[in-house]
């Protein structure tokens, strides 16, 4: 087993790991040699993610079907294993969901937050590593965007996000523990095995499930919402990367935590994106060359909420990290048709 900087990180706690991104990071979490558990309660994933990890990376997980609002159970995790730092995804994600219950959003995202971090206290657990989000800039004034934008979240989903942001700056100015916010910009693609993906639960709300879903014949066609915007076609702009390249980050980020332990910023952000805008008809063009045929979309109405515009200044990323998102788009449209081809419905195997 390897161990991670001189802060010796060798166990690692993915909370949330079974799902998209989860995944995809506890592969790249045992193919750098680390031990990984994780705790997920299932309710937007399948446990035959995990198992598709295990047979990419040859290295077993140790997991625990546990939903991280349930403080004694957790806590037994604690006190099985000495675990090193933490990477924390588990949360609920739809912007969408989130205005309707906004309660739900703020009880299981904050909540759970919670519970972890007082394991974390309990247990002297060094470091953890946040999933944030390009949505705690809100609307950004400019583009690209970078870590010192204002924050300011337009959704109850985002106001999670700011506030655990929040929540973890004040715990690493009092305590022991080291943080880093990693603000994720559009997470796209798969595992290039086609064995993991992103297997999303009813209608996708996200671009890239519906165009794959589009090619594949399960719908009609994509509806782009809004044609009228100040961009270069009309369509709305985001930084697209490769959820393989995202993983890589964690990994990173862990190793800039290991090495810094006690020295340095105790909380820091970085945005992990590429630094390049696509538009949503030029994604579709994208798809369409990895598929092969034509896609059918249609321009309506702007989606609520919805901004022209964003994508990372990923500088401070690539300097203090020393990451870079190496994946093109087509590589990413060729990783999500082979996911999608492959597994038609998800993980499902009826
Ligand atoms: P996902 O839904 O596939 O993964 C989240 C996982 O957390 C799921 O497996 C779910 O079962 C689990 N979970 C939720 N609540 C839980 C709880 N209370 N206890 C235990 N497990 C729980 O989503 P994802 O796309 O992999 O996103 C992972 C993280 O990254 C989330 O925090 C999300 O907000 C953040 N993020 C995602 C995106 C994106 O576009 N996918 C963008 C920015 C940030
Ligand atoms: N989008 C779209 N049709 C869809 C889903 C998304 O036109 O069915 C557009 C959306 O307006 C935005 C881009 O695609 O310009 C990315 O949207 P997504 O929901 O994937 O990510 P986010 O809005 O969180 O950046």
């Amino acid at each position: 087993m390897r161990i991670l900087g001189r802060g010796r990180i060798k166990t690692v706690l993915v909370t949330g790991g079974a799902g998209y991104i989860g995944s995809h990071i506890c592969v790249e979490l045992l193919d750098a040699g680390l031990e990984v558990i994780v705790v997920d309660n299932l309710s937007n994933s399948s446990q035959e993610a995990l198992n598709r990890v295990e047979k990419i990376a040859g290295k077993t997980v140790l997991f625990y079907q546990i939903d991280l609002q349930d403080k004694a159970r957790v806590k037994t995790v604690f006190e099985t294993h000495t675990i090193d730092a933490v990477i924390h995804l588990a949360g609920l994600k739809s912007v969408g969901d989130s205005g309707r219950l906004p309660l739900k959003y703020y009880q299981n995202n904050i909540y759970s937050t919670l519970v972890l971090l007082e394991m974390l206290e309990q247990f002297s657990v060094k470091n953890i590593v946040f999933s944030s989000s390009a949505t705690v800039y809100g609307d950004p004034a400019t583009v690209p965007v970078t870590e010192q934008f204002p924050l300011r979240a337009t959704n109850p989903y985002g106001r999670t996000k700011l506030m655990i942001e929040e929540i973890l700056r004040d715990v690493a100015n009092s305590s022991h523990i080291q943080v880093v916010l990693l603000r994720y910009f559009n997470p796209i693609g798969a595992h290039e095995s086609g064995l993991i993906g992103e297997a999303p639960n009813g209608s996708p709300n996200n671009l890239l499930p519906y165009v794959s879903q589009v090619a594949m014949g399960q719908r009609d066609k994509v509806l782009i919402f809004g044609g009228d915007y100040p961009t270069i076609d009309g369509t709305g702009v985001r930084d697209y990367i490769h959820v393989v390249d995202l993983a890589k980050g964690h990994i990173r980020a862990l190793q800039k935590i290991a090495e810094n332990e006690g020295k340095g910023e105790r909380c820091q952000a970085y945005n992990l994106g590429t630094g390049h805008g696509h538009s949503v008809i030029e994604v579709i063009n994208a798809f369409e060359e990895a598929c092969g045929h034509k896609i059918t979309y249609k321009i309506v109405d702007r989606r609520s909420g919805d901004i022209a515009e964003c994508y990372a200044n990923p500088n401070l990323a690539n300097q203090k990290l020393n990451w870079r998102a190496e994946k093109t788009l087509p590589e990413m449209m060729k990783d999500t048709w082979r996911w999608q081809t492959k597994n038609p419905k998800g993980y499902k195997s009826d």
